[in-house]
């Protein structure tokens, strides 16, 4: 007789403080791989609460990220950014000591500069932000496997004891994500490269497209080859998450948002002046970027 290995435990009681997309998809990763584990989740809407339900997507609900947070282990914060400074002060007293507080946030400089001035001594603080998501929204829209195989990256305060940091590793990698710690700083500015200006330019792409002349407008959307399509993609991303990261990673997007504008008026140029060559150079070696990114198992 075969025995199915029990999976250990990894928290008594998890507090889901937002419960779209990415709360959601850890809810059902945790229901899958620490089945013993209490979840409570929080949101505002009584519709998305009663989805919850209907989704069995948590143990307890509730509309208060205070009621969520008390007696929690573990408190994941998984809503926009703008409203982590107003859950920290609320949370805050229902906080017990020795539980650890994570995020999922896109930004890391401002969820500490948002969160960490509200947390108790005795509370340990593990920022996270687990690289990984569609461009849907709500709890329907969560499934376990986004995770899995990409990067989870967190950016604990120096104050924070490793064994926080070891417990919400064991979490995301439970979940089958890979994860590495960095400074904020340094995640912020590599994000702005990777996520934050890509979607700026899809924004701009398809608003440009959207401020044309309706005759020109019905024909983008007719012959929308896979470039144009793809950009829609992205665009389509959630509005208020995508303002709140421009808006709390202000310095790292305007720096790099300068430097592509002078890569721009480079190709600029060089398109005007029929130089060819420097075209092929650079669509060679971006090119050789997208060979990598396969090669990393990342496309
Ligand atoms: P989402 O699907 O829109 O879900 C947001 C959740 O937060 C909803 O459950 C919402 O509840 C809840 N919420 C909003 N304001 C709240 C408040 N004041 N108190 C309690 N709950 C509140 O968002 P998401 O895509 O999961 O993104 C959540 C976080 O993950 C963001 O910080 C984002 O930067 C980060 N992130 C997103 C992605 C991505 O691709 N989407 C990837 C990595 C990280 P209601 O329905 O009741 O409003």
């Amino acid at each position: 007789m075969s025995v199915q290995p029990v999976s250990e435990r990894l928290f008594d009681r998890v507090a889901l403080i937002g419960i779209g997309l990415i709360g959601s998809s850890l809810a059902r990763a945790l229901r899958r791989e620490s089945p013993g584990t209490t979840l409570v989740a929080c949101a505002r809407r009584a519709e998305t609460l009663a989805t919850v339900r209907r989704l069995a997507l948590a143990d307890e609900t509730t509309d208060d990220p205070a009621t969520a947070a008390a007696d929690a282990d573990l408190v994941v914060i998984a809503t926009p950014l703008s409203t982590y400074a107003e859950i920290g002060r609320r949370i805050a007293p229902a906080l017990r000591p020795g539980a650890i507080v994570t995020d999922v946030g896109s930004v890391k400089e401002a969820v500490i500069r948002d969160l960490r001035p509200h947390l108790p001594d005795g509370v340990h603080f593990v920022p996270g932000h687990p690289v990984a998501g569609t461009e849907h929204s709500g709890p329907e829209a969560g499934f376990a496997e986004l995770f899995h195989g990409r990067w989870c990256i967190l950016t604990p305060p120096p104050e924070t004891p490793p064994e926080a940091v070891a417990d919400v590793t064991r979490m995301w990698e439970r979940a089958g994500m890979r994860v590495v710690t960095m400074s904020a700083d340094h995640h912020d500015r590599v994000l702005a490269v990777t996520s934050h200006l890509p979607h700026l330019i899809a924004y701009t792409i398809v608003g440009t497209a959207t401020d044309l002349e309706d005759s020109l407008k019905s024909e983008v959307i007719e012959f929308s080859a896979s470039g144009f399509r793809d950009f829609t993609r992205i665009a389509a991303s959630d509005p208020v998450m995508w303002r709140d990261i421009f808006l709390n990673n202000r310095e790292a997007v305007l720096e790099i948002l300068q430097r592509f504008n002078e890569d721009l008026t480079a190709l600029q140029r060089a398109i005007r002046w029929g130089e060819g060559k420097k075209l092929e150079d650079l669509f060679t070696r971006t090119r050789a970027i997208r060979r990598s990114i396969i090669e990393a198992k990342q496309a």
